[in-house]
């Protein structure tokens, strides 16, 4: 027997029509590439996105057909995620920190129709000229003014908007329809692409809402420093409206100082990013003394956030949120522990508790195996691979059979590649990337253990630990550091510093300081990329005149 309920294909645009309606006095403050900061309201954004589906027509697109856009977090991008999908078309962000080759790979291997650019990101367009796709129509997004001189033949934004209605009957189209397109940076082979369907972003901002109820409440103001071309800035465009929430666009400005003055002077409660963006922040609100005035939660996720992170957000009083998630999954999979959770715990042990990724979203299934594929108990102690299903969660890669073939059971479980502990009480925690894992002797040790601890010496303010090859035991774990300050600590001095923790043979052979980490496209330290920098290096033992 049927239920007998009306059914409504789920609809981005659907999004934004509530928020217009249900929190007229919200909207956007952004960052402008013209050097401004620029305030609407969502009534006044639901109308310049009417404009722009009318454009979008204007140009010959329509359903299914892709548009790539090449932006920092403004308004202008926020229009496009919502009048691309809007006409049924696919709104597909590109990361401009991609080497340019993947991005020509990325343009071509999408089909993208259209590509709109910020002006600050005119030139690497300019840099691909030659290899644009066929028939591709650059559009710039900025007014008239504005407009750059440019060899490239570029239409101008806002001349584009000028002169359409302000309301649009919106298509009704099925709800699987695609909508938007990201595709992973890439650490090994090709970028692969996550396509997006109107149904699975639509579930995905109501499960965040839903999940996140101490980040998204009426009213406030939230940042994402996470990239709207990353994984659509962790769903933020979607669950901020439909959560009342003004979003605050920092544009391309995203080191400590330029964050702090903004999230001040516009009241920002809540604030999402990797963790490496944070660690600017807390630099800058060292050296000022204070935390920006009303920001009060911060969501990291992207990777494992250091203890001594953790420890210093929550003694200023802002309570971190560590989520876990990947582009494959639109992105969010779990929400750090509600401090409900954690009332009767000790300061310490509510860190311990925020080291790991929490409990899963509803929505999102969890299931750890061995490398046989046999499914491991959720005991909190047995280590395995990490699989999920779920409505927002990939069925396949965007044209791309090989690496789809590669990433599901039989069962149809997407491969996470990360190893983790799954608790009896849900609670997840990684322990490692499967290619970041180091193997010595037969045994696993835990970068990101490793990582957490030896960040926490005062001597150190970032490091990363790598595999290198071993004769005897097969691996041995570097630390790659980056001093704190100019006394640099031994590695006797970190060894000490970690016994407690670790087992001897657990600590790694040798410290390497350096001046930065390499980071990804997506502002992660990207481990591959400082592989490659150690592939000559030998460890103490081997040099010569070692004994
Ligand atoms: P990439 O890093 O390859 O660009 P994603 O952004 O999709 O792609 O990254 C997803 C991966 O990031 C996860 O598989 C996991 O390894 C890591 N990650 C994400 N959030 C966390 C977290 N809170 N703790 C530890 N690792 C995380």
């Amino acid at each position: 027997m049927q239920g007998l309920m009306m059914h409504r294909d789920l609809r981005i645009i659907d999004i934004l029509t509530f928020a217009a309606e249900a929190f007229p006095d919200q909207g956007l403050i952004s960052v402008r590439d013209e050097g401004d900061l620029h305030r609407t309201t969502y009534p006044e954004t639901l109308a310049r996105v009417a404009r722009l589906a009318h454009a979008l027509r204007g140009l010959g697109l329509g359903v299914g057909d892709r548009v790539a856009t090449l932006a920092w977090n403004g308004y202008r991008h926020f229009e496009l995620y919502y009048g691309v999908s809007g006409i049924g078309a696919v709104c597909h962000t590109v990361n401009p920190r991609l080497p340019a080759e993947q991005m020509r790979y990325i343009l071509d291997h999408a089909g993208d129709r259209a590509l709109f650019v910020d002006l600050s990101l005119i030139g690497l367009v300019e840099a691909l000229r030659d290899d644009l796709p066929v028939g591709l129509q650059v559009v710039v997004m900025t007014d008239r003014t504005h407009m750059p001189d440019t060899a490239i033949d570029a239409l101008c934004y806002e001349d584009l908007l000028a002169d359409e209605p302000e309301a649009i009957d919106w298509p009704e189209f099925p709800e699987e329809t695609a909508a938007g397109l990201c595709y992973t940076s890439g650490t090994t082979g090709h970028p692969k692409g996550a396509l997006y369907s109107h149904r699975s972003t639509v579930l995905h901002a109501l499960m965040v809402v839903a999940g996140h109820p101490q980040s998204l409440a009426v009213g406030r103001h939230a940042l994402p420093v996470v990239p709207l071309f990353h994984v659509n800035a962790w769903g933020m465009p979607y669950t901020a409206p439909l959560a009342g929430m003004t979003m605050v666009m920092p544009g391309r400005h995203l080191d400590g100082a330029s964050l702090y003055d903004l999230m001040q002077t516009e009241q920002v409660y809540t604030a999402w990013g990797v963790p490496t963006v944070w660690a600017g922040l807390q630099a800058e609100i060292e050296k000022r003394g204070a935390p920006p005035a009303g920001f009060e939660d911060l969501v990291v996720g992207g990777a494992a956030a250091p203890r001594a992170m953790i420890a210093a957000f929550e003694e200023m009083g802002i309570k971190v949120n560590q989520a876990w998630g990947m582009t494959e999954m639109s992105p969010i999979g779990t929400r750090g522990l509600l401090p409900a959770a954690l009332k009767d715990a000790t300061f310490d042990e509510q860190v311990d508790a925020k080291m790991g990724a929490g409990r899963r979203l509803f929505g999102v299934e969890f299931k750890i195996v061995d490398d046989d594929g046999t499914v491991l108990p959720h005991d909190g102690e047995t280590t395995g691979e990490l699989y999920v299903r779920g409505n927002t969660v990939v069925s396949a890669y965007y044209g791309n059979d090989t690496a789809t073939a590669a990433a599901f059971d039989a069962e149809g479980w997407f491969g996470t590649g990360d190893v983790a502990t799954v608790g009896p009480d849900g609670r997840l925690i990684i322990r490692d990337r499967s290619k970041d894992l180091v193997k010595s002797g037969g045994e696993w040790i835990s970068s990101i253990d490793l990582e957490n601890h030896a960040t926490a010496h005062p001597g150190i303010r970032a490091c990363a630990v790598i595999a290198v090859p071993h004769p005897k035991w097969d691996e041995r774990p570097v630390l790659v550091a980056v001093p704190a300050g100019e006394a640099r600590p031994t590695l006797e001095d970190i060894h000490g510093f970690m016994a407690d923790h670790f087992a001897k043979w657990q600590l790694p052979d040798d410290i390497v300081f350096v001046d930065e980490l390499p980071l990804t496209a997506t502002g992660k330290v990207s481990k591959l990329t400082l592989r490659k920098q150690f592939a000559d290096y030998v460890l103490p033992e081997f040099r010569e005149g070692s004994a």
